[in-house]
């Protein structure tokens, strides 16, 4: 197989097809051979799996899924790469090639379609300008056992966060409502070229079968989750008064008293179970009336 990671194959293969990196496109490709090798290897993968990629570029952790999956759908919007990949997952029968921007494909099809009689997983190592997007539709495509990426380090460290601490967030709970997040490893900034400005790391969200919490209403509680985050460091009433503008500010105190928490109870410090809590309360009284 061609080792794209070594860059003294990639250069000449890139300059040979007159291939110049897009910034615009989240263009940074990996140089070191053990990323995605450890990406492929730790993802869970096996011959029972069909993996969908995100963005395969030249098609360094292409080869290594392939190497280890039943099948692998590769999503890629830059048709640049199609000579490139021609040559450099030749040998790679059980890899199918889909062409287009990953946020306007619909994913549950495309994963009935390619990857029939597969567990689906879902692997990238994700352009960073639209990593949320892509992550809450890889989540909310609820078709996935396990989602693994590399993102920046600050973001896998949003998405395993806990609560009260600095780097817990409403994509946090968004991300924790769906699957159980693990830190892998992290990435530094010249395992690629380009260089990133920011170390990356690799995060598997294994998805949730079941979820252990009653949640009346979702979109009530996606909604007390992102009031609960908008004004962070003040009292919880205060965020949901703004969010729930129907409820008032003696309403959402009079929720939050129901709920069983302090007057001076701050979003930021609740879990799950908790905005649970606050939305079914919210649903509860918004069908009473
Ligand atoms: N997997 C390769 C690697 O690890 O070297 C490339 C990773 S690079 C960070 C991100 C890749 O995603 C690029 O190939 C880029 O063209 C592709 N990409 C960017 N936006 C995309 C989108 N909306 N849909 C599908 N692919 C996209």
């Amino acid at each position: 197989m061609v080792n794209v990671c070594d860059i003294q194959v990639m250069k000449p293969l890139l300059a040979e097809h007159g291939f110049h990196f897009s910034k615009a496109k989240g263009q940074n490709f990996l140089i070191a051979p053990w990323v995605p090798e450890s990406i492929a290897r730790e993802s869970g993968v096996d011959e029972t799996v069909g993996v969908l990629e995100i963005g395969p570029g030249i098609g360094p952790l292409t080869q290594q899924l392939s190497l280890l999956a039943g099948k692998v759908c590769a999503v890629e919007v830059d048709e640049r790469l199609k000579p490139i990949l021609g040559i450099t997952l030749a040998e790679c029968s059980n890899v199918e090639l889909v062409w287009g921007d990953v946020l306007k494909l619909d994913i549950p099809s495309l994963v009935r379609e390619k990857l029939p009689g597969l567990r689906p997983m879902a692997c990238a190592n994700l352009p960073y300008y639209i990593t949320s997007p892509i992550l809450t539709a890889l989540l909310e495509a609820e078709c996935f056992e396990a989602v693994t990426v590399m993102v920046q380090k600050e973001v896998a460290q949003r998405i395993a966060a806990q609560p009260g601490s600095a780097d817990y967030s409403a994509f946090t709970v968004f991300c924790q409502y769906y699957a159980q997040p693990e830190l892998l490893f992290d990435v530094p900034a010249h395992c690629f070229l380009p260089q990133p400005k920011v170390t990356s790391a690799v995060v598997t969200l294994r998805t949730r079968k079941e979820r252990p919490w009653d949640i009346l209403d979702v979109d009530t509680f996606f909604r007390v989750v992102r009031s609960s985050f908008a004004m962070r460091r003040k009292k919880l009433s205060n965020g949901l008064a703004s969010g729930f503008p129907e409820l008032g500010k003696a309403g959402a105190e009079n929720v939050i008293a129901a709920c069983g928490f302090s007057e001076n109870v701050r979003g930021e410090t609740l879990g799950i179970p908790e905005f649970a809590r606050i939305a079914n309360e919210i649903h509860r009284r918004r069908n009473a009336k």
